[in-house]
């Protein structure tokens, strides 16, 4: 789902500020031998992909508090390289390493995909026996390749 205006104007600042930049790319992720993915180490959300808080929204009525903006990991990751507008475009990341934690942008691992084109990636990972743990896309598993 597009980000509104307000959300998109905190992740495009986010986006801009070297310090949050910083805290994606050096202390949340990790690399691991063996593996060419980018490994997230941050808080990772129930359907098994990295969130990363990118700022707080500012309230439209004085008398509320604003509200905490946590994005997908890989999501900020790729706005990071096509830019926030970019991303707004993109309904579905998939991950052709099927790895949900990974953050490495540009094929073999995340890239631009669509809601049935990351099920057929889905579906053909589990037929050749590497369906990642937790279920199928959408369902409550905790981990899988979609998003
Ligand atoms: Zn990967």
């Amino acid at each position: 789902m597009p980000l509104g205006d307000a959300p998109m104007a905190v992740l495009a600042a986010a986006l801009r500020a070297s310090s949050v930049v910083i805290r994606y790319t050096r202390a949340k992720i990790v690399t691991v031998p063996g593996s060419e993915c980018l490994w997230w180490r941050g808080a990772v959300s129930g359907r098994g992909h990295g969130r990363f808080y990118v700022g707080t929204v500012v309230a439209v009525d004085p008398g509320e508090s604003g509200r905490d903006l946590c994005v997908i990991a890989h999501r900020f990751g790729y706005a990071l390289i096509y830019g926030p507008a970019a991303l707004n475009t993109v309904p579905v990341l998939g991950h052709g390493c099927n790895n949900p934690l990974c953050q490495r942008i540009g094929p073999g691992h995340v890239k631009a995909s669509s809601h049935a084109g990351n099920r057929r990636a889905y579906l053909a990972a589990a037929v050749l026996g590497r369906e990642p743990a937790g279920g199928s896309p959408g369902g409550s598993g905790q981990v899988h390749a979609v998003t």
